[in-house]
């Protein structure tokens, strides 16, 4: 829709890979549509996945014993964070939608994209116990996670060998984007795309477009454990 703002956090290394297919067409069909897109490429960037004391610049409230959440809270406040992570709390800032497209590493997202998460989501910034859940700083937006497996759709789920996909969305849905206030819809998941033909690797990319047409209209999941754990 005309105007609404999408981040896209986007972790592959290939372009040529199937995650990199899928980020191209969530760019080309919300750009068609008149969003304004971002794309936050974290290894094109070579993001700092690690929560280290180089994430606050200047003094430390307490040099004594070093606490990184209390560091960079109080690091925050003063903005005095390291300038690639205000640089992506304001593309969050002013997204309505961030999208997390990314391959399945270990049932969760690469370690870069974990790191974005570690250093972006800053108490403060995303939330400040008791703000949390329904009351986190991020509400009004809403989260996609779309991602690739190795893994059949077969084996994900209940009585399958990996047990149901929905598992491995607690955290990430849950945990971390409901924690912030976040709105979740439902995630987008390819399922094996090395194992399947060229042409059923086409529909997924079409289906994925198709999905994004009518996005906007969508309702974001009731994200209580019911809906991951019933
Ligand atoms: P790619 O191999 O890049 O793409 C698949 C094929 O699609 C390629 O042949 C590519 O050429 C082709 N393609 C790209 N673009 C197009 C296009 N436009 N049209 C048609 N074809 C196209 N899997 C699990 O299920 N569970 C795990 O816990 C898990 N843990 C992992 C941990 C690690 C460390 C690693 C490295 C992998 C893990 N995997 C796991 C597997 C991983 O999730 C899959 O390998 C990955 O999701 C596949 O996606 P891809 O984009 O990398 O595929
Ligand atoms: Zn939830």
């Amino acid at each position: 829709l005309l105007g609404r703002k999408v981040l896209i956090v986007y972790a592959h290394q290939e372009p040529k890979s199937l995650n990199g297919s899928l980020k191209n067409v969530a760019v080309e069909e919300l750009s068609k549509q008149g969003c304004s897109v971002t794309v936050s490429d974290l290894y094109a960037m070579q993001f700092e996945p690690r929560a280290t004391r180089n994430d606050i610049v200047g003094c430390l409230h307490n040099p004594e014993k070093f606490n990184y959440g209390v560091e960079v809270r109080e690091a925050y406040k003063r903005g005095g964070l390291s300038s690639d992570v205000i640089e992506e709390q304001k593309k969050v800032q002013e997204a309505d939608l961030l999208i997390f497209q990314f391959p399945l590493y270990w049932l969760s997202m690469p370690a870069i994209m974990k790191g974005w998460m570690d250093r972006v989501l800053v108490e403060g910034f995303a939330h400040q116990f008791p703000d949390c859940y329904s009351s986190g700083y991020l509400k009004n937006k809403l989260a996609l996670f779309s991602f690739t497996t190795g893994g059949s759709q077969e084996m994900y789920t209940k009585g399958g060998i990996s047990g149901d996909i929905r598992y491995a969305l607690w955290p990430m849905q849950h945990g971390i984007m409901h924690y912030c206030g976040v709105k979740v819809l439902a995630p987008h998941i390819c399922f094996g795309p090395e194992s399947v033909s060229e042409e059923e690797r086409k529909e997924m990319l079409l289906a994925w477009a198709q999905r994004l047409k009518t996005l906007w209209k969508e309702k974001p999941i009731d994200c209580s454990p019911e809906w991951y754990f019933k």
